[in-house]
C-alpha cells in the first residue's frame, strides 16, 4: 500500500492523486468562508476545470480519461477532506458520467455533445430530480414539472428543489410528467434556460449552491427527450446498479478523516496543566481515537471493495450489486456521523468553536442521511434479496429445512 493512499498503489492514479491534494489543501482555506455565507466557490470548481478534473471521467473516446469508480472515489475523498460541500457539488458531475458511460442511457450523438463539451469547455452537468411535492424522486413520485408536446419538441415548465451546483450547470438532465399522458420524460435541458431562485440555506453543505430552479415554458428540442418512461418504469440510468453513487459515501467519509485528523493533532498537541503528557496518553482518549481508527477503516475498506466489484462486473452482473452498493453509503454515512462525534468528544468544549472547523464537519456528514439510497431503501433491498437467495436454493442445498 502506498504512504500516500491507503487503497491506491496504481503510479498514475497517484500522480494524479497528488495534483487533487495540492487542491485540497487550497479549498480548505475557504470552506469556513463559503460555509458562513452560503456562497457558492466558483473558484474552487475554477481550479479543478483548470486541473482538467472534471474530465476526468470521460470516456476516453471523447477525449477523457475513463476513470475507473475505484479512483474516483480517492479523489472525491481528498477533495471533501478540504471543502465537503465543493467534494459533494464535483462529485455528482463526475459521478454522472461514470454512469451515463455505464448504462448508454443517453443517444450516443447526445451524449457525444455532452462528453465533448466537458472536456473542451469544462462544462458541468448534473441530474435535478427532486421537487417539493414527490420529496426524493427515488420514491417514484409523478414529477410536477410538466412537458407540452409542441411542434419540434416539448415546453417544460416546473421547479426543482435541491439542485445542486446550479451556479455552474450547463447541462441538466430533468424529469417532467408529459401532458395528455401518463408518460414520464427525462430531458436534457441547458443552464441558461433556466431562473436559479437563491433558497439555499440549510445547516450543512451549505456551499453547494443547492437552489431551486424554475423553468417556464421552455423549449427543449425532441432530441432532447433522452427517456419516456411508463408508469413504474426504471430510467435506463438505472441499468448499472448505481455504482456512481459511491461519490456520496466518499465525500462524507472524506470530511469524517478531516474531523479525525483534526482530532489527532489536537490530542496529541493538547497537555491541559492537569496533565504531564498531551491528552493522547490518557485512556479514554485512546479509546475514542482507536473507535474513529477501526469506524473508518472500516467503512472505507468497504466502500473500495466495492467499488473495485462494481469495476470489474460485467453490465449485466452490475444491478445485482445494487444492495451492497447502498449499503457502503448507509454504513459510511453512519460511521461518518460517528467519527465526526468522537472527534468532538475528543476535542471537548473548544469542538463546538466557530474558529474550528469540527462544528462544520459535524453540521455537513449529517445532510449525508438525506441523500440517496434512503437507509430504509437500503434495509429493503437487503431483506429482499436475502429472501430471494435463499429461496432460489432451497431445493439445492439440503443443509436448508424445509418449513
Ligand atoms: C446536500 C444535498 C444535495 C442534494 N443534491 C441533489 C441534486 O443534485 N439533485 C436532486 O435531484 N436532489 C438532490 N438532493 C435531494 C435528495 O436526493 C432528496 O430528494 C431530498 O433530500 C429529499 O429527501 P427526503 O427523504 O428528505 O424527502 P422526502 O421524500 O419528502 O421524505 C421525507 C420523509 O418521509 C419519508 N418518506 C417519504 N416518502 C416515502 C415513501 N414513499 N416511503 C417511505 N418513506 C417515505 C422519508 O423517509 C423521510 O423520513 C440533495 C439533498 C441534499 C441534502
Amino acid at each position: 500500500m502506498s504512504q500516500l493512499h491507503w487503497f491506491l498503489d496504481d503510479e498514475k492514479a497517484l500522480k494524479r492523486f497528488k495534483i487533487i491534494r495540492e487542491l485540497s489543501q487550497q479549498f480548505s482555506n475557504r470552506a469556513a468562508l463559503h460555509d458562513t455565507d452560503s456562497s457558492f466557490p466558483h473558484e474552487n470548481i475554477a481550479a479543478l476545470r483548470q486541473a482538467g478534473y472534471v474530465s476526468w471521467t470521460v470516456p476516453e473516446m471523447y477525449g477523457g480519461l475513463g476513470l475507473s469508480l475505484y479512483e474516483l472515489l480517492a479523489h472525491q475523498e481528498e477533495l471533501a477532506q478540504g471543502d465537503g460541500s465543493t467534494a459533494l457539488a464535483i462529485g455528482w458531475h463526475m459521478g454522472l458520467f461514470l454512469n451515463l458511460s455505464a448504462t448508454d442511457a443517453l443517444p450516443e450523438e447526445v451524449f457525444a455533445e455532452v462528453a465533448t463539451t466537458a472536456v473542451q469547455n469544462g462544462w458541468l452537468m448534473n441530474s435535478c430530480a427532486t421537487e417539493p411535492a414527490t420529496g426524493s424522486p427515488s420514491r417514484g413520485g409523478r414529477p410536477q414539472t410538466t412537458a407540452r408536446q409542441v411542434e419540434d419538441g416539448f415546453l417544460l415548465t416546473g421547479r426543482k428543489t435541491f439542485s445542486t451546483l446550479s451556479p455552474e450547470l450547463h447541462w441538466i438532465l430533468i424529469t417532467a410528467g408529459i401532458e395528455d399522458s401518463e408518460d414520464v420524460g427525462e430531458f436534457l435541458i441547458t443552464g441558461n434556460q433556466v431562473q436559479i431562485v437563491e433558497t439555499w440555506n440549510m445547516m450543512g453543505m451549505r456551499a453547494t449552491g443547492s437552489h431551486d430552479i424554475v423553468m417556464e415554458n421552455i423549449f427543449v428540442p425532441h432530441r432532447y427527450l433522452v427517456a419516456r418512461l411508463k408508469p413504474g418504469e426504471k430510467s435506463p440510468r438505472n441499468r448499472d446498479g448505481g455504482g456512481w453513487m459511491l461519490h456520496i459515501p466518499a465525500c462524507y467519509l472524506g470530511i469524517a478523516m478531516a474531523a479525525r485528523d483534526f482530532a489527532v493533532r489536537y490530542a496529541a498537541e493538547y497537555r491541559p496543566n492537569s496533565l504531564a503528557q498531551p491528552i493522547s496518553h490518557v485512556p479514554h482518549i485512546q479509546e475514542k481515537l482507536g473507535q474513529m481508527e477501526m469506524k473508518l477503516l472500516s467503512a472505507r475498506t468497504l466502500m473500495y471493495d466495492m467499488a473495485r466489484r462494481w469495476d470489474r462486473a460485467s453490465k449485466s452482473d452490475r444491478p445485482t450489486l445494487r444492495p451492497a452498493l447502498g449499503t457502503v453509503k448507509t454504513i459510511a454515512v453512519q460511521a461518518a456521523m460517528d467519527v465526526v462525534d468522537l472527534a468532538m468528544r475528543v476535542v471537548g468544549a473548544q469542538s463546538l468553536s466557530r474558529s474550528y472547523p469540527l462544528e462544520r464537519f459535524y453540521r455537513d456528514v449529517r445532510a449525508g442521511l438525506h441523500n440517496p439510497p434512503m437507509d430504509d431503501v437500503v434495509l429493503r433491498m437487503l431483506s429482499e434479496a436475502a429472501v430471494n437467495e435463499i429461496q432460489k436454493t432451497r431445493n439445492s442445498d439440503s443443509r436448508l429445512p424445509l418449513f
